[in-house]
């Protein structure tokens, strides 16, 4: 359904299917797929491990803030950084972890609009 024109475009709540496949496009596109190669031959080992004197391959560059917070810092070095197996996955669920939050927040001050 198209909105009427006097609801502003950026008032449009976000759609989270499109957001979706929004981003699985971009994963998908050339210019991720060089710059997560040119990221892991710059740095090759987990940057967390080496923080704590551990060393470990990395597999996987990562958003230090997600796409979903600024989808225009998805090609910035300086937002990407390597991680091995375990502290990717440690990470993906804190972010889930935090979106849970930061909904469970919104709807309590939704809420408390009718007091
Ligand atoms: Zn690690």
């Amino acid at each position: 359904m198209k909105n009427p024109w006097w609801i502003k475009r950026e008032n449009k709540p976000i759609d989270p299917f499109s957001q979706r496949a929004k981003f699985q496009q971009f994963y998908q596109s050339t210019k991720w797929q060089r710059t997560r190669l040119i990221k892991l031959l710059e740095s090759p080992l987990c940057e967390l491990c080496l923080a704590s004197g551990i060393t470990s391959p990395a597999y996987h560059v990562d958003h230090k803030v997600p796409l979903a917070e600024d989808y225009s810092k998805r090609l910035d070095f300086d937002n990407l950084q390597s991680l091995d197996h375990s502290c990717h996955s440690k990470k993906t669920k804190q972010e889930g972890h935090n979106k849970k939050m930061r909904e469970i927040e919104g709807y309590m001050s939704w809420l408390s609009d009718f007091n």
